[in-house]
């Protein structure tokens, strides 16, 4: 697929069978609670029972392995908040590739953990992603390292519409896809095929108040450059980068609703996911059901809400809790 190709249902369906050894095929779950108290049909896309406990495994998956299929891959590189390192490290260990990944200063420490647990090369440079991507990017081109991007990458894409394939196959009948939006590759995958299938599915991207880049960007119908700040959901704040191809332009075409939620409705997220559906989520991950916690079930009618990950510091999260 060249750069600026157009990525087709096809480009997923054929993901979907290409990933299926790294990614598992996760459990839509309704919930109950949810679903009484709005009256509706909700139901969760487990994306935290991932072996790498986030959905970032599919298009990192999707993307490594069809580099492999066209040449020998010397090394892998990526730059990551965390997820998407973790996801690179965990194949590339499975593939036996050696694999660096580049992060800044604000990842969380468990996040790292996981991480060199793997054997994978860790670089902390800069104070954000655009930082550590320049820099990574630099010594992927000095080494001959294949570079892994974390969104902004048509097989990236596809690989993560493969989880709207599993949705509509467990229920064709939902009527909105609530997932949270940061780069936007994960919506600009799922939307894409979701629409594909279904023209009437309406989309609903949430992004958290802090450096929400992608939201900022298409409020402003251009890209917009934003300050680094942490949040609760550490997956979310960060640029989309200047140069952005793909995510930018798609998310702007597919998303029929944009919503930004607080670091305590966040919380609140989370609290609600442990207590109602034994479920630890990391804030990113709970952002969904934050979003319907907040506007009590407004957007929320027959719903499948992308519960993205878990990769939360246990310390924190027992904290919260
Ligand atoms: C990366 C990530 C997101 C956001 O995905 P984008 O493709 O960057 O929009 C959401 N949740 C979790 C847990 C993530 O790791």
């Amino acid at each position: 697929m060249n750069s600026r190709a157009e990525i087709r249902l096809s480009d997923v369906v054929a993901a979907q069978s290409r990933i299926a050894t790294f990614a598992r095929r996760t459990p839509l779950k309704r919930s109950m609670e949810l679903s009484r108290r709005f009256g509706t049909d909700i139901r969760l896309k487990l994306e935290s029972m991932q072996d790498t406990g986030s959905f970032k495994i599919r298009g990192a998956a999707n993307r490594i392995l069809k580099l492999q299929a066209e040449k020998e891959i010397k090394g892998l590189a990526a730059v990551s908040s965390g997820n998407h390192g973790r996801s690179v490290a965990y194949i590339a260990n499975r593939l036996s590739i050696p694999a660096t990944i580049f992060m800044t200063h604000l990842v969380p420490k468990n996040k790292i953990e996981a991480i060199r647990a793997l054997g994978a090369k860790l670089v902390i440079h800069g104070n954000d992603q655009d930082e550590a991507e320049l820099e990574a990017v630099r010594i992927a081109e000095r080494d001959g390292l294949d570079f892994i991007p974390p969104f902004d990458h048509a097989d990236v894409i596809a690989g993560q519409g493969t989880i709207a394939l599993e949705i509509l196959e467990d229920w064709p009948e939902v009527r909105s896809l609530i997932i949270p939006l940061s780069g936007g590759g994960l919506l600009a995958g799922v939307a894409l095929a979701a629409k594909k299938i279904n023209p009437e599915i309406k989309i609903i991207g949430i992004s958290c108040t802090r450096a929400a880049a992608m939201h900022e960007s298409i409020e402003a119908g251009h890209l917009v450059s934003v300050i680094e700040e942490s949040s609760l959901a550490d997956a979310l704040p960060g640029p989309i980068a200047m140069s952005n191809q793909y995510t930018f332009r798609l998310c702007k075409d597919l998303i029929d609703e944009m919503v930004q939620i607080e670091e305590e409705d966040i919380a609140r997220g989370m609290q609600f996911a442990f207590r109602h559906e034994r479920l630890i989520l990391e804030g990113a991950g709970a952002i969904g059901i934050a979003h319907l916690l907040a506007t009590e079930g407004r957007f929320g009618t027959d719903s499948a809400i992308v519960c993205s990950g878990d990769n939360v510091d246990m310390d924190k999260f027992l904290t919260l809790i």
